[in-house]
């Protein structure tokens, strides 16, 4: 998921609109915005990409200068109309809406305590747990409900909650799902990446840190922590695969990660090779940084058409490998007759690397070694990043030489977490628990099914 907020800018919505699109890479399933002009909320979610989803009559439909809006990847469990955020919550003190990127770990035992107590849900999702607990002591000021309420909260989050006039926003205390706060003219915006800053001309202040909520409204900008306890185990996935490269997440821009995970894989694994060349588009600078450090040409071997979906989020199979089949295009006159080291930035299932190691031997390249800018990938996360079920992992149960013979390289290397983490250049610390099986908060539920939010 990906989620926008902005506070106290005329028409909020177009505002918002502008931000998703620069968010639309975290999900294409389906999109949402809400939005408040006095005590009147107003809300469009549908399935379908940002542009398909709003247009001018729409936006203009939804009134006011304050509102929150999210994307929503597609997921086999939780997909649908239904599970498209922000969720719209009524309440005679005022309705309020919530948005959410990521997963918490202990939401059957919330849930389960909610419903001994007589709630029932329209969904499974942590932002309707979130509007329970806000709302389960009507006595206690919001913001004390607030912060009881994350408390309780175990996994990875991201939250804006949204009232008639107040935005707050609030980061898990492990700091593993962004979420970064600028300013635009006189008001605020919040987002899980800044690149939705530089598009609608708004400026960086500073990351939410983890543990804490931020409240704004008119008085401007209010923090608070709701737990002592503070991590800084951001999603290295964010790094490696899902944030765009012109992001800055906790002080290290993503393409300037990716560029040094490359040159520590060059050192790492190295491979004699005629090109370089990366898996468009979120393996680039990483296939940049080898070819810098190895002094082999960088090449384009392989094209994108940019209207298809990303691989790994699509539901099924079946999916997956069409996407694969219609996204990439090896360059013949590229990659006919060469040796070439093919740079992707991590292997969930092996779907689309043996696809591709196979187009490029289709299109004549005599030899494809093939070099992942991450770990390993042996195991699920719980966070919310599809990454898969442990059985469908290429990795999970595979040797490094069975993993090369299943996606027919000629070679296979792998980036160690430990230049995983030295590629933040020392901006942060990370988690890397589905590459070495070290989660930073306790599971609750052991080997739960994935769920994704
Ligand atoms: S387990 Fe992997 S995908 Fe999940 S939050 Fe940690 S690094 Fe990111």
């Amino acid at each position: 998921m990906g989620v926008f907020g902005v506070y106290g800018v005329k028409n909020a919505s177009a505002i918002i609109y502008y931000g998703l699109h620069a968010l639309q890479h975290r999900g294409q399933e389906g999109a949402g915005i809400v939005t408040f002009e006095g005590e009147q909320g107003y809300r469009h979610r549908a399935l379908g990409l940002v542009n398909e989803v709003f247009n001018p009559a729409i936006l203009a439909s939804l009134k006011g200068d304050i509102g929150i809006g999210g994307v929503k990847y597609a997921n086999k469990s939780k997909g649908g109309l239904d599970y498209v955020q922000p969720l719209y919550f009524h309440h005679n003190s005022g309705d309020f809406a919530v948005v959410n990127d990521g997963n918490l770990v202990n939401s059957k035992n919330i849930s389960d305590y909610l419903e001994r107590q007589g709630s029932i849900f329209q969904t499974r999702t942590d932002s309707e747990l979130l509007a329970h607990l806000i709302k389960k002591d009507a006595n206690e000021a919001r913001i004390f409900n607030i912060l009881d309420a994350l408390n309780m909260m175990e996994g990875g989050f991201a939250f804006l909650i949204l009232t008639k006039n107040r935005i707050y926003a609030a980061r898990d205390k492990y700091g593993i799902k962004p979420l970064a706060l600028g300013r635009l003219g006189d008001g605020y915006v919040v987002s899980s990446e800044t690149c939705s800053f530089e598009l609608i001309g708004a400026t960086y202040l500073r990351d939410i840190e983890p543990g804490e909520v931020v409240t704004i409204d008119s008085h401007g900008i209010r923090s608070r922590k709701y737990s002592q306890y503070q991590r800084h185990k951001m999603c290295a996935m964010e790094y490696i695969y899902l944030a765009r490269p012109d992001s800055d997440i906790d002080g290290c821009n993503v393409h300037a990660y990716r560029k040094e995970s490359g040159r520590r894989l060059y050192r790492e694994c190295p491979a004699e090779a005629d090109i370089v060349i990366g898996v468009p588009d979120s393996s680039l600078s990483a296939a940049m940084g080898y070819a810098e450090e190895s002094g082999i040409p960088y090449e384009m071997g392989l094209i994108k058409s940019k209207y298809v979906g990303r691989t790994f989020i699509q539901p099924s199979q079946e999916m997956r490998e069409n996407g694969v089949k219609m996204k990439l295009s090896a360059v013949r006159s590229i990659v006919n007759g060469k040796r070439i080291v093919m740079v992707d930035d991590s292997i969930v299932r092996g779907t689309t690397s043996l696809k591709i190691v196979r187009l490029l031997r289709d299109a004549g390249a005599t030899e494809v070694h093939v070099r992942i800018a991450s770990p390993m990938m042996k195991h699920c996360c719980y966070y919310g990043v599809d990454t898969s079920t442990e059985e469908e992992l290429l990795c999970s149960h595979r040797t490094l030489e069975e993993a090369c013979a299943m996606i027919e390289a000629d070679s296979l290397g792998y980036l160690s977490p430990e230049s995983s983490i030295a590629s933040t250049f020392g901006c942060s610390e990370l988690c890397l628990a589905c590459f070495t099986g070290h989660y930073p908060t306790s599971l609750y539920q052991g080997k739960i099914e994935n769920e994704v939010e």
